[in-house]
């Protein structure tokens, strides 16, 4: 049985901009990572085709 409550470790990820977490969002392309300071900060990262796969499941 999956633990639904563990923090998924993409969230775990800093902005290599400003320091700050990110925080997993969605776009009509996918899944990617967000600077939780957006939109003072707009720095993205993208996530592997593997690791969308994980946040899907
Ligand atoms: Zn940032």
């Amino acid at each position: 049985m999956p633990d639904v409550n563990s923090a998924s470790p993409f969230e775990s990820k800093t902005c290599p901009d400003c320091g700050s977490p990110m925080r997993i969002k969605q776009s009509p392309r996918g899944f990617f990572l967000g600077c939780t300071k957006y939109p003072k900060c707009r720095r993205a990262l993208t996530l592997s085709a593997a690791e969308q796969k994980e946040i899907r499941k």
